[in-house]
């Protein structure tokens, strides 16, 4: 079985990722979305809230998986056969410090390649820190983030929840 993880912050999930996850689900028989949890930066949207999100969003696709990992993405990778880490790409800026990680794991360990998907041009500009400063002032998200996590958002931003 070909296995992708597809690792991030997804804080929150865009249509820029959504767009990614789709067109790899062709390449792999198996994507696995992953929060790492080891990031330094604090969280925006709860972590257990956004993974409902995408379990919800994802549960009629039985190619893909959400998780969450702690500790390094190869190791991740190695303890449940995944051979694949798929990354996006919207500018030069990505490229570069993508290109960076890609090596480092190389360094780590060679089986393990990363695939890297462009971006599409309506999505080039869409980040989760453009979604937050939307939410945070209480604006319309809905062109950046797919429909069902909006109306996530909104349920959340009713009830005035982190
Ligand atoms: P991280 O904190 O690991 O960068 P993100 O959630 O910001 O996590 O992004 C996860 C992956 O999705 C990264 O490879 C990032 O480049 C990619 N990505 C983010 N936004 C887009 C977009 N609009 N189009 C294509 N890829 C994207």
């Amino acid at each position: 079985m070909i296995k992708a993880l597809f690792p991030g912050s997804f804080d929150p999930f865009t249509k820029g990722h959504a767009d990614i996850v789709n067109r790899a689900l062709p390449l792999f028989d198996r994507i696995i979305i992953a929060f790492g949890t080891n990031s330094s930066k604090t969280r925006f949207i709860k972590l257990q809230y956004m993974v409902d999100c995408l379990e919800k969003m994802y549960e009629k696709e039985p190619k893909i998986e959400i998780t969450t990992y702690s500790g390094l993405t190869v190791e991740f990778c190695k303890k449940n056969s995944i051979q694949f880490i798929l990354r996006g790409l919207r500018n030069s800026t990505d490229f570069e410090y993508e290109r960076t990680i890609a090596h480092l794991n190389q360094s780590m360990d060679k089986r393990i390649e990363t695939v890297f998907l462009a971006t599409t041009p309506e999505n080039s500009s869409v980040t989760s820190t453009i979604v937050r400063e939307i939410i945070r002032f209480g604006g319309d998200a809905s062109n950046f983030v797919p429909s069902l996590i909006n109306d996530f958002l909104k349920i959340r931003q009713n009830l005035n929840l982190q």
